[in-house]
């Protein structure tokens, strides 16, 4: 099997046992002689599927009782207009941490229903930073922030304290890569292709009482429409859904929990800082301490020279390592089911490709 490593920033790697089991299931799924995309969500079957993909999400995430879980479409960009329009209340205002192009986009489609509050940027050094020098203010309705930046690489370490105000958090890159206290957050979304499996679902984790009973939203935007119904007002993305109980299944097996999960992407992350921290060709572009666990962005100063790494990664079988045009360089994406001998494999590339070029 040619199967290449693939560093991509979303859509990106799976693990080859939830793909061979997606595979031997694909024309008849447990002696239905059905294909699960070929059911109605309505049957027992699918209704089987569902249940027990949410409940293992509840389990291994250890999702309190008061938070609804909903399996919805649109991506991660839809909730940058469901937050607002669900929870914006008496203040028509909302703060948010600017880190980027995925905060900036929240804060853009935000602006249409209320006022952005932006309470701290790290704009002035390229995004390479979390901003922690901030005031956090009484008359907004909820607090932003993206706390994986999968473009630039930055990760929260440690959540904002929002006085009490509901932190409303875009998890897309980082869902599933550790354990987190999912009671601190009044609402978590994140788009499932990068740790959940395959584009086309969007799990929403959202606290009961944030609900609200606001009849003039459109249904499908409404979080109170969306668990009323269980996911389901309309055709949920069966297949999508099905993939992430196959993910978490893989999860459970290989690792337990997302303790040892996340341990094991902490010991995989510190393979490729380590190196670069003290390679004289290859720089990582993050403040140490603000170092994201899955996207590692990195740089050698001469664009000619990251072309040809890209390209030679590529003939060795390392794909998508090509940063993101507005840092520019190489990003080394690492979710869940990139292994350790991958990450392994690239070090020793860039350690040999150092060699030759300095
Ligand atoms: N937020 C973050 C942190 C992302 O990385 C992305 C895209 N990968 C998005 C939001 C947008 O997600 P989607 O394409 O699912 O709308």
């Amino acid at each position: 099997m040619n199967r290449v490593i693939n560093f991509s920033a979303g859509p990106s790697q799976m693990s080859d046992k939830v793909l061979k089991k997606a595979s031997e299931q694909m024309l008849n799924y447990n002696q239905t002689g059905q294909s699960i995309m070929e059911m109605s969500h309505r049957s027992a079957e699918f209704v089987e599927v569902f249940n027990s993909c949410k409940s293992k999400l509840i389990k291994l995430m250890n999702i309190p009782e008061n938070y609804e879980v909903l399996f919805l479409q649109g991506g991660a960009s839809t909730q940058f207009t469901m937050v607002p329009m669900n929870l914006l209340g008496k203040h028509k205002k909302a703060a948010f941490i600017n880190t980027g192009a995925w905060s900036k986009k929240a804060i853009g489609e935000m602006k249409k229903f209320g006022e952005a509050v932006v309470v701290a940027s790290s704009e002035d050094d390229t995004f390479s930073y979390i901003p922690k020098d901030y005031e956090v203010p009484e008359d907004v309705d909820y607090f932003y922030i993206c706390e994986n930046n999968t473009i630039y690489g930055t990760k929260y370490k440690e959540l904002p304290d929002t006085k009490g105000l509901p932190l409303v958090a875009d998890l897309s890159s980082c869902i599933l890569s550790e354990a987190i206290d999912v009671s601190k957050y009044g609402i978590i979304f994140a788009g499932a292709q990068k740790n959940m499996g395959m584009a086309g679902l969007t799990v929403v984790i959202v606290r009961k009482d944030l609900i609200k009973d606001d009849t003039t939203l459109p249904s499908m935007l409404s979080y109170k429409v969306q668990a009323d119904n269980d996911s389901m007002f309309n055709t949920p993305p069966t297949y999508a859904i099905y993939i992430l109980g196959l993910v978490l299944e893989w999860i459970a097996e290989e690792f337990g929990s997302l303790e040892n999960l996340g341990k094991y992407n902490q010991e995989k992350a510190q393979i490729l800082y380590d190196y670069l921290d003290q390679s004289k060709l290859f720089k990582g572009t993050v403040a140490k301490e603000d170092r994201s666990l899955m996207n590692v962005p990195f740089v050698t100063g001469d664009a000619e020279l990251d072309a040809k790494f890209v390209k030679e990664a590529k003939a060795k079988g390392m794909v998508n390592l090509k940063g993101h045009r507005s840092v520019g360089g190489m990003r080394a994406s690492i979710y869940n089911a990139m292994s350790k001998e991958g990450v392994e494999t690239l070090v020793a590339f860039m350690k040999e490709f150092e060699e030759e070029n300095t």
